[in-house]
């Protein structure tokens, strides 16, 4: 095997490995319990789970998506995650290349696959996530692109101008627009990968979310309630943002020159 080959695939192996750890977050988080203690079990019986329960995907496959002890069904969210945390490692040093700035952000998409999980399932983008989220991203950019400065920018400028929005709207017709998690997130979404790439993920979610949104329309026919929660299209959009925003912006900025 050549040296890159040997990366991703040891890449897939450890984005296995790490979807098995978000499950457990996005499982257990909303509910503000440990994601430490007590070991996974069945939520249904209380089987605790073996070393040999906990081969990402294989040992769902193995079992039938059912419990070893009492046979309850399994959700499939557990290896979906998994296989989706794998691509995405292996999407990532494609585009990236094996570059120091893989670290931050791959520990960046587990973020976004959490967050976007929760937010799908409960509407709820919650502060252990983002709060040190905007931390480590500073952190990271001490060292790395996009340097502290523009992390500084982003995360400040991010915040603000999701809670400027949901203000206006509030004070416009009293109703709570962008829920507070949203600010958290474009914060740490700036701290990440500085006020360039924050305000191209806010332009791509938008965008994301109107189409969604018409074709939500379309298909229901009336009903103008959100299908989905902002942080899904947040999330979508940094991600995207993270892997191929550096040449999308160069794309776009291509045109004035
Ligand atoms: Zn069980």
């Amino acid at each position: 095997m050549t040296e890159s080959t040997m990366l991703l695939v040891g890449l897939a192996v450890l984005g296995l490995a790490v979807g098995s750890f978000l499950n457990v977050c996005i499982h257990r988080l909303p509910h503000g319990r440990s994601i430490v203690q007590p070991p996974s079990n069945c939520p249904h019986c209380g089987y605790v789970l073996r070393w040999y329960d906990n081969f990402p995907v294989l040992s769902y496959a193995m079992l039938g998506g059912k419990c070893r002890q009492c046979r309850a069904s399994i959700s499939l969210r557990y290896p979906i995650i998994e296989l989706v945390t794998m691509a995405i490692f292996v999407v990532h040093v494609v585009v990236l290349g094996p570059d120091i700035i893989l670290v931050p952000r791959l520990v960046f998409a587990c973020a976004l696959i959490v967050l976007f999980a929760i937010d799908l399932e409960h509407h709820l983008l919650p502060n252990v996530i983002t709060l040190p989220g905007v931390v480590v991203g500073l952190a990271f950019s001490l060292m790395l692109p996009p340097g502290i400065v523009d992390a500084l920018i982003g995360a400040i400028a991010g915040g603000g101008v999701l809670w400027l929005v949901g203000e206006a709207y509030f004070r416009y017709s009293g109703v709570e627009g962008m829920g507070g998690g949203d600010v958290k997130m474009l914060a740490m979404i700036g701290a990440f990968l500085g006020w360039k790439l924050m305000v191209l993920t806010l332009v791509l979610s938008s965008i994301l979310g109107s189409v969604v949104g018409v074709l939500v329309l379309a298909i229901r026919r009336g009903g103008m309630k959100y299908a989905l929660p902002y942080g899904t299209f947040l999330s979508l959009a940094a991600l995207v943002a993270s892997l191929f925003g550096a040449r999308i912006l160069d794309w776009y900025l291509g045109f004035y020159r």
